[in-house]
């Protein structure tokens, strides 16, 4: 997909994404995967290339092209490698907050740096007892004069120990639930911080999730996004909006995977001739290139609905419908990837079991596929009501 989607304009930037992907990033992604290690010559690479820059506004150092833009460029980095596309969708997530609800002193302050890629950013709200239930979280912030002092720790958090900013959310008023939660900017550098451990995980492996602790952090009043109370609202706005980020890395997992297996099959020959020819193997294809195709409808209309300006209220449904469809996409794509490859497709040499691997953690990140689910049935259920007493 392209033509007729994107402005002549658009198709540009995708074509030096690709060749970035192509030439500079696949090579890396096997020894990304390998090391453990967070590749900081991808985040160089995106600074040098202003990739940074197509997530902000124009006057924030940004480029202003829009979310469509942005979703397909992290869509072809992550068919080459989910941990660097990882890190677009990460700037993204950890900015928001800072978008849609900061002041415009925060904005000026901060999105510059985001959009050069001089700071990368974080988003914490999960917490060892509180994921699909942030109202459970036991972070506290307690107001001290001009500044708030926060207390606690935040599990999971990706780009620990390598962002600057970290968007956290703690709890003002910890007796109102959900009103109780508010949200902060907190600079790496601020007193206090401090990351605790990092995790060995399934996939994803050069992305750092980390374990933030906050002992007496002095946040000043300056560095509150929205008003006491306002941080549940402002965390599920973000979500809205982040999570077809992480869509995008799902369907470039799913379309790398594709790709891959299909000239695997051109190429490997049983029985006298390509195993692409096997009607059984055939089906395999056309199943998941269709799969991404209708997983790409989503993702994009998605982004188009954002740069047409459409309402918020009315990107809750489209956006947990993309993570949901892309994710279970990408899950069963890669599955069927291995199979495709065989024997191959479960030795390291051969990258669709990094696929498989990587593809696995965007059905949980940014809310699970079963919360994805309650919230879309809770959008046609009000819906439904607003309908029936029209
Ligand atoms: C690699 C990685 C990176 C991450 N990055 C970040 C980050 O940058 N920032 C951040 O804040 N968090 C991050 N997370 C946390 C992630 O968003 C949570 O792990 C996720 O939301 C699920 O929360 P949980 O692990 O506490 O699972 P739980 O909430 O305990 O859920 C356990 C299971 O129960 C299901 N479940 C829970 N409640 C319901 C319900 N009401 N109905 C039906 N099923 C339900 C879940 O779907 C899941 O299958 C990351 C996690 C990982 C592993």
């Amino acid at each position: 997909m392209g033509a007729g989607v994107f402005a002549d304009e658009q198709l540009e930037v995708l074509e030096l994404v690709r060749s970035l992907a192509r030439e500079r990033i696949a090579p890396r992604a096997a020894a990304i995967d390998a090391s453990h290690e967070f590749p900081w010559d991808i985040v160089e690479l995106f600074r040098e290339h202003e990739l940074f820059a197509l997530l902000f506004d124009e006057r924030y150092g940004g480029t202003g092209t829009g979310t469509l833009l942005m979703l397909a460029t992290i869509e072809e980095i992550a068919k080459a490698c989910a941990t660097s596309a990882l890190i677009l969708t990460v700037q993204e997530l950890g900015a928001l907050a800072l978008k849609l609800a900061g002041t415009e002193e925060q904005r000026e302050r901060y999105l510059p740096q985001l959009a050069s890629g001089e700071r990368l950013a974080a988003y914490a709200l999960t917490e060892a007892g509180s994921g699909s239930d942030s109202a459970a979280m036991l972070t506290r912030a307690v107001r001290d004069g001009d500044d708030y002092v926060l207390d606690g720790q935040k599990r999971f958090i990706t780009n620990a120990g390598v962002a600057g900013l970290y968007t956290v959310f703690a709890k003002t008023d910890p007796a109102a639930g959900h009103g109780g939660i508010t949200c902060f900017l907190v600079e790496a550098e601020m007193p206090g911080f401090e990351v605790l451990r990092l995790e060995p995980k399934m996939g994803i492996s050069g992305s750092t999730t980390g374990e933030l602790s906050f002992d007496g952090v002095r946040v000043p009043v300056a560095n509150r996004i929205g008003a006491e109370g306002e941080g549940f609202r402002i965390a599920m706005r973000v979500l809205d909006r982040s999570r077809p980020g992480v869509a995008a890395q799902a369907l470039g997992i799913a379309q790398g995977a594709t790709d891959y297996a299909l000239e695997y099959a051109r190429t490997r020959e049983t029985m006298g001739k390509p195993i692409g020819e096997h009607e059984l193997i055939a089906a395999k294809l056309a199943d998941m290139e269709t799969q991404c195709e209708a997983a790409r409808g989503l993702l994009y209309r998605f982004g188009q609905l954002v740069d047409s300006g459409v309402e918020e209220a009315a990107l809750t449904k489209p956006s947990a419908q993309a993570k949901l469809f892309c994710s279970d996409v990408a899950m069963r794509v890669t599955t069927d990837a291995v199979q495709i490859l065989g024997g191959y497709g479960y030795i390291r040499e051969y990258p669709v079991e990094r696929m498989m691997r990587d593809a696995k953690i965007t059905q949980i990140y940014e809310g699970t596929n079963e919360i994805q689910r309650l919230v879309i049935a809770r959008e046609m259920l009000r819906a439904a009501t607003s309908r029936a007493s029209a």
